[in-house]
């Protein structure tokens, strides 16, 4: 699978949940850099965002309709942009869905074995039926707990707005990672004025998501 993103960050977040689910990851940070993986070498589905470096995700997924190697792949956004105008300008390119961050892994990778249980030719995606997990791993997968929660062992950090310095909601915590060896933990945080923020416990970094 190919995932397309600017941010390492979110490269970092999609390539550790997908690599759980067995799945191997091409991952791009920019449109042109996209097309160069999509065309040498089909995906089975792409994640991309739609701010993009060189060629945006809307051009991206108009490019890719257009090949024939590519028409059918499925292409899910997930993307910081919230503007409807722009949203469905990806519909029209031929986005097959649309996530607006943040959305969480679990979300994320639920609505890409839709898409792709979805396609026609599912048949020609083998590695969603039975995902390449190497054995010796998967007792380590299967025992390491990924899970949305609003009530986690260790309470969430309090956390001012960047931006407006007042008090930032805590609304949700993804846990996840690629094992129980390395736990990743990211809390979600709302502003009133400012929107969404992703506060992660490794790097205690926090970042604006969506406006
Ligand atoms: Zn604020």
């Amino acid at each position: 699978m190919l995932v397309v993103d600017g941010d390492a960050d979110n490269r970092e977040l999609h390539r550790d949940s997908f690599t759980l689910e067995g799945w191997a990851v091409t991952e791009a940070v920019d449109g042109r850099e996209a097309l160069v993986h999509a065309l040498t070498s089909k995906p089975w589905v792409v994640v991309t965002e739609l701010r993009l470096p060189l060629i945006d995700g809307v051009a991206l997924c108009e490019i890719l309709r257009k090949d024939r190697a590519t028409e059918a792949v499925p292409i899910l956004v997930v993307t910081s942009e919230t503007r409807p105008v722009e949203l469905a300008r990806a519909e029209r390119a031929g986005a097959s869905a649309l996530l607006i961050k943040p959305s969480t892994p679990d979300i994320i990778v639920a609505e890409m074995k839709r898409l792709v249980e979805a396609t026609s030719n599912a048949a020609a995606f083998p590695a969603v039926r039975t995902p390449p997990v190497p054995s010796g791993r998967r007792s380590l997968v299967k025992a390491h707990r990924r899970l949305s929660t609003t009530t986690p062992d260790e309470p969430p950090v309090r956390l001012s707005c960047p931006i407006c310095s007042q008090p930032l909601k805590y609304q949700e915590t993804f846990i996840g990672g690629v094992s129980s060896h390395h736990p990743e933990r990211w809390d979600y945080y709302a502003c009133v004025r400012c929107g969404s923020f992703q506060y992660r416990h490794r790097t205690r970094k926090l970042r604006q998501l969506s406006q």
